[in-house]
């Protein structure tokens, strides 16, 4: 596991916990982990992120949306991606997680389950739903393609599982 650095100045941890991923709305910027540092300087906000999956959340929306927060509170702001290191999703934070299952999306399990689940068909995942693992995977891509969709044998429920990546 790859442990990014961090550095947000406390100030601004309450604005940009106000951001939210625009295809997860229950999920703070901070908790889906992609803010890498922000800062003060002079007056001005020098914010880096990190873009999750191509294809997903669109990092334009995020950069915008981080710079009208920002400006509602009377800050001046740049937004910076930062490529390297690139975002894992073992960055979402714990809250992050439980915020992805209550919203009905099975957070993200480690590398080798998340294989076993995903390619040997194992039943890894849990339902959302009832808490069952006795799910089954129904498609490689779910509402988005960070996502693979499965179904729960026991409840019946189909649900979104937010795949790994490393
Ligand atoms: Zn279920």
């Amino acid at each position: 596991m790859i442990v990014a650095e961090q550095h947000i100045d406390e100030k601004l941890i309450g604005i940009l916990a106000q951001v939210s991923d625009p295809e997860i709305p229950v999920l703070s910027i901070l908790d889906m982990g992609v803010v890498r540092s922000a800062e003060i300087i002079e007056g001005e906000v020098f914010v880096s992120i990190t873009p999750t999956y191509s294809g997903c959340p669109a990092m334009d929306v995020i950069g915008d949306d981080i710079t009208s927060a920002l400006r509602k509170e009377g800050y001046k702001s740049s937004v910076k991606l930062v490529l390297s290191p690139a975002w894992t999703t073992d960055w979402i934070t714990e809250k992050g997680r439980r915020a992805l299952e209550e919203y009905g999306i099975a957070a993200p399990l480690e590398a080798e389950a998340d294989k076993e689940a995903l390619l040997d068909g194992k039943k890894r995942v849990k339902c959302t739903n009832c808490g069952s693992k006795n799910t089954k995977l129904v498609s490689q891509f779910g509402s988005t393609a960070c996502k693979a969709l499965f179904k729960c044998e026991d409840c019946l429920e189909p649900f979104d599982y937010f795949k790994c990546l490393k």
